[in-house]
């Protein structure tokens, strides 16, 4: 019952306790480069995390981007029905600026677009789940065993895309 209930996107982006949790699962690499999630990845490779508080009956676990999306330009940003997109096609991408708002269906038009693509995030061999949590895994191993940590990603890209030597000749 409780999934049927609009998420209080403002109250959760006002909530401090929130925004410092979101804030401490995000890898933030520098401007124009994707901030990867470095906690739980749904099946659909997206970020996911416990939100609100208990206390104030707000707590609930939602998506990463679409919270960080709230917390950046607010929740009436965020139309009734709209969804928040990744233009890198990175599915637990943190970067502001990689988000744009649409309606479902551009989201579907983008994939078909993309997808086919050799050597590009929606053609990944393990799927846009598997691609994140290798990614975070990376990032996590490399930081706790004093390895480069961007080295670790391109090495953890670079695996989901076995026909990957073909990109050059593409783009
Ligand atoms: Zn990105």
């Amino acid at each position: 019952m409780a999934e049927q209930q609009p998420v209080p996107w403002a109250l959760l982006a006002a909530d401090a306790a929130t925004v410092e949790r979101y804030r401490a699962k995000v890898y933030d690499r520098g401007p124009d480069r994707c901030a990867f999630f470095l906690g739980a990845i749904s099946s659909s490779g997206h970020g996911k995390l416990r939100a609100g508080s208990r206390k104030a009956g707000t707590s609930r676990v939602v998506t990463a981007h679409v919270l960080g999306y709230v917390i950046t330009n607010g929740a009436t940003a965020l139309p009734e029905g709209h969804v928040v997109r990744h233009t890198c096609d990175e599915s637990s991408c943190q970067l502001p600026t990689h988000w744009a708002t649409g309606e479902r269906l551009d989201n579907i038009r983008d994939y078909y677009a993309r997808s086919h693509r050799a050597g590009h995030a929606l053609s990944d061999v393990r799927g846009p789940d598997g691609r994140a949590v290798a990614i975070r895994d990376a990032i996590l191993t490399a930081q706790a065993t004093g390895a480069d940590v961007e080295a670790a990603i391109a090495a953890a890209i670079a695996a989901g895309n076995p026909s990957g030597a073909v990109q050059d000749a593409l783009f």
